[in-house]
């Protein structure tokens, strides 16, 4: 009989994957590291979409460049009518 003491609480600690699986619940594989998933669910090596992935981009009407370009427009434009409507 051994008495030996396995230290397993940091493996019992680790994150969980978490996907949705077809019974409904949580998957719970340890999740890879680095990732939230497992290797089942997206985690593997190489998966999943590359860095400044531009796959989705239609036009680029929704990127920060743009919104903070109409933002900064739109500030410009609520200043001059400021200064019009001082004018009168
Ligand atoms: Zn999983």
């Amino acid at each position: 009989m051994s008495h030996h003491a396995r230290n397993i609480g940091p493996m019992l600690a680790s994150p969980r994957c978490g996907a949705k699986t077809r019974c409904g619940g949580a998957c719970r594989r340890p999740a890879v590291r680095g990732k939230k998933r497992c290797r089942m669910h997206g985690g593997a090596r190489a998966s999943g979409a590359p860095r400044a992935n531009q796959n989705a981009r239609k036009h680029g009407l929704f990127t920060g460049d743009a919104i903070a370009e109409r933002r900064q427009i739109q500030a410009l434009l609520g200043e001059a009518r400021k200064l019009l409507a001082e004018m009168k």
